[in-house]
């Protein structure tokens, strides 16, 4: 009786003690996921904090190419840009009705195009999210995960000519800089002056960069791969193989 008292009793402490150090272990796992994340955290931030300038390249990239990649470095160095994310768009909300690129292939030969930029890095911001991609929500997202970081959006003249058809235009003209590259002898549409009827404060926030290499145009690239017409020279050799090998723009 004593004995099976005694084994008892050593039984419930051990459970207690055992209980407790479940406990504990599981106070000391939260711990360490909490530190784990204000690691990453401060990282994000010190990452962040480095940043004061940020170009964001949006674009169908169907299929990126030199002239994309010129104007990238072009306002990098004129803007001084810390570095710039190619951001290739999911579902461009413009095109829902075109044929286009499946997302990851074109995400893939953008990859492939900026690796040799040490200032270039890629996002599938907007091919993760579901839905349209609307620029309002990735400009959100990146001023968010860059606080106080001046944002640079940069894309074709052509694209930012339509801005005022934009889902809350005025709100991502309140959040970032819009740099419109225009091929040269670029007309400035009807749709443009409208962009002169934009409040100064909101108007002053769209800048234009002319960029003679965006005489390469990713219409022309498909075109001349249908027509079977060398498109070396055009884009980058790794993207090229990567048409090649996947059988795309074929038809
Ligand atoms: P697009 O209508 O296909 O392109 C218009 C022109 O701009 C084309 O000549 C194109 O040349 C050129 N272009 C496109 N991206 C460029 C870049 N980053 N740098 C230099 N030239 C560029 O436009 P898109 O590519 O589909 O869209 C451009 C950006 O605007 C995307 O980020 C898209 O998400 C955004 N957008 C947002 C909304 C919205 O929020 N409602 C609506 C429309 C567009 P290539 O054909 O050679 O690329």
């Amino acid at each position: 009786m004593k004995w099976f008292t005694a084994t008892t009793w050593c039984w419930n402490c051990n459970i207690q003690a055992y209980g407790k150090r479940v406990s504990y272990m599981s106070y000391f796992y939260i711990l360490l996921a909490f530190l784990h994340s204000r690691r990453y955290n401060c990282f994000m931030n010190k990452e962040a904090r480095q940043i004061s300038r940020l170009g964001i390249m949006g674009g169908t990239f169907d299929p990126i190419h030199f002239g994309h990649l010129v104007t990238a470095e072009g306002a990098r160095y004129e803007y001084k840009l810390d570095k710039v994310i190619f951001i290739p768009t999911g579902q461009p909300p413009h095109k829902q009705n075109i044929k286009r690129t499946e997302p990851w292939s074109r995400f893939e030969m953008t990859r492939l195009a900026v690796a040799t930029n040490p200032f270039f890095e890629i996002s599938p911001l907007e091919i993760e999210r579901p839905g349209p991609s609307y620029t309002i929500d990735t400009v959100q997202e990146i001023a968010r995960l860059f606080p106080g970081t001046q944002i640079y959006f940069i894309t074709g003249a052509d694209a930012v000519s339509e801005i005022l058809i934009w889902k809350k235009v005025e709100q991502i003209l309140s959040i970032c800089r819009f740099i419109a590259a225009t091929r040269p002898g670029y007309k400035l549409g009807e749709t443009w002056k409208k962009i002169d009827e934009l409040p100064q404060d909101l108007k002053k926030n769209i800048l234009c960069m002319e960029v003679p290499a965006l005489a390469i145009s990713s219409t022309g690239i498909r075109q001349r791969v249908r027509e079977g017409r060398p498109i070396k020279y055009l884009l980058p050799e790794s993207v090229e193989e990567y048409i090649t090998s996947n059988n795309i723009y074929q038809d």
